[in-house]
């Protein structure tokens, strides 16, 4: 038997004097316009904020059962790649150490890896602000100088860039998407420079030799390169951040994963890690990548909003792959455009009660209406001997500590 609705039941019973007079106290107890828009099933979607009615479990998790290097923080930025100069410009630190530290403390993270370190000038700078005044609680990484690329000598002169940036401290290098979605032949204009070009293999090959890990960040969720309409999961997140939109002339997210394969096979003795677990959308097509590179690993900042809706396909591939996947958040220090990275106490909370507990139907991000999709998510509740792991000890493996 088909469910009646309880306008029908209502009237099926007779009952429409009461159904009217039932909404019309409702109506009178809550105030305007809104209100009797919604009452007429027609509330918009940026004013709809449903709290979960479930009785279920909330376990408070204010420090880590192991302590936390996490592998995917911003604690400064360094001038774009269109800027030509950046080798001489200014690092912009995201935070004061006295905002970062104590939270560091109170959470039990161990060390913070500071992926966007830059190059030149901007890297030695972010070197003395945070890994040489504190060198076990901070790790600074370098960045490519994208913007040289037109040089004849680029190559090889990248690659010994990384070396010297090795020689000075830099512990690790970054790649943001930049490389695969922005950098085009002149910088800004003409043909995107492809992930796999050959000009970075003596980059990639430096990084290697130099025992510094490479995270690397292609592409973006599958909804990013679709249209921004009413079937797209992510719509909230593209209307609030319409740049973010790849649908159009970009190369497509299997290509960017594919070319991205191609750098890891090439490079065999070079450690890569995958920002975002690569595509948290598809955890078996990781996997495959998985088993067949084995210098390949994966940090899931920003991504717990994919893991946790899919608790029982996530918690395999961390079964699987423990001793491949590393502690991120891509925590950025008051970066409240986006609520599910803003460095701080809630964040690290959330993200513990996700690996750690057997929560159920919580909310990703402490933000007002879930802000990278409309749901909620799952807890892990994964073994101390994976915590360990996942928290600490494959990151610093790869980190040489
Ligand atoms: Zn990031």
């Amino acid at each position: 038997m088909a469910r009646l609705s309880r306008r029908t039941w209502m009237a099926t019973m007779g009952a429409g004097a009461v159904a009217a007079s039932a909404e019309g106290t409702t109506m009178g107890a809550q105030s305007g316009g809104k209100q009797a828009a919604a009452t007429r099933g027609q509330l918009p979607l940026v004013e709809f904020e449903p709290r979960s009615m479930l009785v279920v479990p909330e376990t408070k998790v204010e420090k880590s059962k192991f302590p936390v290097i996490d592998f995917h923080t911003h604690l400064s930025w360094s001038p774009g790649p269109a800027d030509k100069a950046s080798d001489g410009g200014k690092m912009v630190p995201t935070a004061e150490l006295s905002e970062i530290v104590p939270v560091m403390d109170r959470r039990n993270i161990k060390l913070l890896v500071n992926v966007t370190g830059g190059s030149g000038t901007c890297l030695d700078q972010s070197l003395d602000l945070f890994q040489k005044r504190h060198p076990d609680r901070f790790a600074v990484f370098t960045e490519p100088s994208w913007w040289n690329i037109k040089q004849p000598n680029y190559p090889q002169w990248q690659g010994d860039e990384i070396q010297k940036a090795r020689k000075k401290g830099a512990k690790g290098l970054k790649i943001l998407k930049t490389l695969g979605l922005y950098l085009r032949e002149n910088i800004t204009q003409g043909d995107l420079v492809k992930v796999d070009d050959k000009r970075f293999d003596p980059m990639w090959e430096a990084a290697g030799a130099n025992k510094m890990p490479v995270i690397i960040h292609v592409s973006d969720p599958e909804a990013f390169f679709l249209p921004i309409d009413r079937f797209n999961e992510r719509y909230e997140e593209l209307h609030a951040h319409p740049d973010w939109s790849f649908h159009g002339n970009f190369p497509s997210n299997k290509e960017l994963h594919e070319a991205r394969n191609r750098v890891v096979a090439r490079h065999p003795s070079t450690q890569f890690v995958l920002a975002h677990i690569g595509d948290s959308e598809n955890l078996a097509w990781v996997g495959e990548w998985l088993e067949k590179y084995p210098n390949m690993h994966v940090e899931f900042g920003a991504r717990i909003g994919e893991l946790g809706r899919q608790p029982r396909t996530a918690r395999k591939f961390f079964e699987k792959y423990q001793d491949r996947i590393l502690f991120g958040t891509d925590a950025v220090p008051r970066g409240d455009e986006y609520p599910q990275q803003v460095y701080g106490d809630e964040l690290y909370r959330i993200y513990y009660r996700f690996l750690e507990t057997e929560d159920e139907y919580f909310d990703y991000s402490p933000a007002r209406v879930p802000p990278q999709g409309r749901w909620r998510i799952y807890g892990l509740g994964l073994p101390e001997s994976i915590l360990r792991k996942v928290y600490h000890d494959n990151a610093a493996r790869l980190l040489g500590m």
